[in-house]
């Protein structure tokens, strides 16, 4: 014996059911929380880095800047050195003024250390820390890859099983009566994902709710016709 429009139906959608679930997971894997945390964590990151390499660059021509001013003020106090100890025809207050612009040049120069060596000590954790952004980055970039390849991989599986479901579906919904599939397709398209139930224990399996038995004493002596569960609107088969 052939089988019914209702055994079909229910077969057409366990197949349709798996069909929804490959495509929930495709469309997950295609919106993958973790991979998006992971790439605005990337982007996070970039930004981060963006700025320690800015402030890095601005340090160095701090840095360069300070060079040469401490450099200028050593040239200063060469020259004023030459003049204490070569020039013979001082007399005293000009060695007086000489050896007090020697002084306060030498606490110039001192002043101009000190703020190099802070310069320094900002590049050197600057350098630090764009180090440890250099490793994360390169870190997350690998989870990241590695992701996608699994990601991808079982995307490209999913997608073969879907592909391998379209002839049986085909075949399946060639069997069934036109009248039955557009009032299977109809409720599916109201995105019930189960369409048609069945009477077990005297309940829906659709919708797991207890029918009243005078309504299933009527759906039972009009087995043969459509009979639809009252709580969820899905197909019953008796
Ligand atoms: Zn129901």
């Amino acid at each position: 014996m052939s089988e019914s429009n209702l055994e079909l139906l229910l077969k057409l959608q366990e197949v349709d059911c798996e069909c929804d679930s490959i495509e929930f997971r495709l469309s997950a894997i295609k919106n993958h929380k973790y991979l998006n945390e992971l790439e605005s964590k990337m982007a996070g990151l970039g930004s981060q880095k963006a700025m320690l390499i800015k402030t890095g660059q601005r340090l160095d021509s701090d840095i360069t800047a300070i060079e040469e001013k401490g450099e200028l003020i050593r040239r200063k106090i060469g020259d004023l050195d030459a003049k204490l100890y070569h020039q013979r025809d001082l007399n005293p207050k000009d060695l007086q003024v000489i050896a007090s612009e020697i002084e306060h040049q030498k606490r110039l120069l001192d002043e101009v250390d000190d703020e190099e060596l802070q310069l320094l000590d900002k590049s050197s954790e600057g350098e630090s820390s764009l180090n440890y952004f250099l490793l994360e980055e390169s870190k997350i970039l690998a989870q990241i890859e590695n992701l996608k390849t699994e990601l991808n991989a079982e995307s490209a599986g999913l997608k073969v099983r879907l592909a391998g479901f379209g002839d049986e579906i085909a075949e399946l919904r060639g069997k069934i009566s036109e009248e039955y599939l557009k009032i299977y397709d109809k409720i599916r398209s109201t995105g019930k994902p189960v369409a048609i139930g069945q009477l077990l224990n005297g309940k829906c399996t659709a919708c797991s709710v207890d029918i009243a038995t005078a309504e299933i004493n009527k759906m039972t002596a009009s087995k043969d016709e459509l009979n639809y569960c009252e709580q969820c609107g899905c197909i019953l088969v008796i």
